[in-house]
């Protein structure tokens, strides 16, 4: 392999152990629920889910368990609304 190539491997081997160098601007991914899939969006800072509870509260499960995996790597005020009580402030 060419050595320079090593050197980027072993590079984002690092990077990889540091997600807080990533910042997502918006992201869509596939979130299987107990009962169902449903689609969580994330862009301008707002979360968007298409589960129903979702639809009445503005945030949901979904919602609060991909900012809670993701909180290293989206913007410190991308805290779902309502998720201020799962979330602890600096
Ligand atoms: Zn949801």
């Amino acid at each position: 392999m060419h050595s320079s190539l090593i050197g980027k491997i072993e590079k984002a081997k690092r990077y990889a152990q540091e997600p807080e160098r990533v910042r997502f601007s918006s992201f869509e991914a596939t979130f299987r629920g107990e009962h169902d899939e449903y689609v969580v969006s994330y862009s301008n800072n707002q979360w968007h889910c298409t589960c129903a509870f979702f639809a009445g509260w503005n945030v949901c499960s979904h919602t609060l368990a991909l900012h809670r995996l993701l909180t290293p790597m989206l913007p410190r005020d991308a805290a779902p609304s309502g998720a201020s009580a799962s979330v602890t402030t600096a």
